[in-house]
């Protein structure tokens, strides 16, 4: 019966199913070609330090200009450019320009910031990951510690003792991590200790009702106090509100990230934020 259900709703969705595997394949032809043609675009969202309301760094975001379709997010061609492999180059990209970019602003006489670069599991995966990384900071010339590397929890999940080496390189280069979207994920706490991260993002799906819904309140409580336990820092991302901000103030957050202070923003404006503002105080 199933098997008659099942050949009944594969006649019924093949049309459907065509649709989107050619639209997938036509956005796929376009990626490939996205790099070359310079369709990417990096934005970049500042990061509040609570202790003092400076700037603390910044995030990297990117952004695909397509000529005919506009501004695609990357929510819908990280997926398809993880599947194709086409994020090592992309990848690449992004954290060539991010240190590039953040060499520059220092050099135009803003105090260092540190700029944070997603990192696809399968980038790290590559062997030569650790190198790329080294090789980059040598080619743009940024303190190491001016980079950090968010990697998600999907990525501490599989093949531990390759992670903790991984890690314990990067680290070695002077390096930082965080842990993006934590909470999301699958991870369990007791990596969390054998990573030795430096900075726990908090993912903004916790932070949406914070302040209504009392689950939502519990677990950020617990985050927050929990890093600081662990001398990792906390940072909470998608802060809209300032009501979400007092809560994470008194809660002892230590970073914040989210629309309250700004979205993220082409490169030509954050550099001229910084400008103007050489001590930037966000609060
Ligand atoms: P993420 O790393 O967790 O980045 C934070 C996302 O939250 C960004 O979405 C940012 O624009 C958004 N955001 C920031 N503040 C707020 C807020 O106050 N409210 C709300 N509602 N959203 C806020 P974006 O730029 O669309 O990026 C989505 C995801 O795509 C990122 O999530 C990250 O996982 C991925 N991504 C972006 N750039 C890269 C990249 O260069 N490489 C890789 N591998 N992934 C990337
Ligand atoms: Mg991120
Ligand atoms: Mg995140
Ligand atoms: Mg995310």
């Amino acid at each position: 019966r199933s098997k008659e259900k099942g050949g009944n709703s594969y006649h019924y969705y093949q049309p459907e199913m065509n649709k989107r595997s050619l639209h997938r394949l036509n956005l796929e032809i376009h990626l490939r070609k996205a790099l070359e043609r310079d369709e990417f675009r990096i934005f970049y969202q500042p990061i509040v330090d609570l202790s003092n309301g400076k700037i603390y760094g910044m995030e990297s975001l990117i952004r695909w200009v397509h000529p005919e379709w506009g501004m695609i997010s990357p929510a819908e061609f990280i997926p398809l450019a993880e599947e194709t492999g086409l994020i090592i180059p992309i990848g690449n990209w992004v954290l060539k320009q991010s240190c590039l970019n953040n060499k520059k602003w220092q050099n135009i006489g803003h105090p260092p910031l540190c700029v944070s670069v997603n990192i696809s599991a399968i980038q790290f995966h590559q062997p030569q990951f650790v190198q790329l990384v080294e090789k980059t900071l040598e080619e743009t010339g940024l303190e190491p510690k001016l980079l950090c590397l968010e990697i998600t929890e999907n990525v501490a999940m599989t093949n531990i003792s390759y992670i903790i080496d991984t890690m314990q390189k990067l680290r070695a280069l002077g390096v930082r991590i965080s842990i993006d979207d934590f909470g999301t994920g699958y991870s369990s706490f007791s990596y969390l200790k054998r990573f030795r991260v430096h900075t726990l993002k908090i993912d903004q799906s916790f932070i949406r009702d914070v302040t209504v819904d009392e689950e939502n309140a519990a677990i950020v409580t617990a985050l927050i106090a929990m890093s600081r336990q662990l001398k990792i820092k906390s940072l909470a991302e998608g802060v809209e509100t300032q009501e979400q901000l007092d809560f994470l103030i008194n809660q002892g957050c230590d970073e914040v990230q989210g629309y309250v202070f700004s979205k993220p923003m082409p490169a030509h404006e954050f550099e001229l934020m910084i400008k103007e503002n050489k001590q930037l105080y966000l609060m």
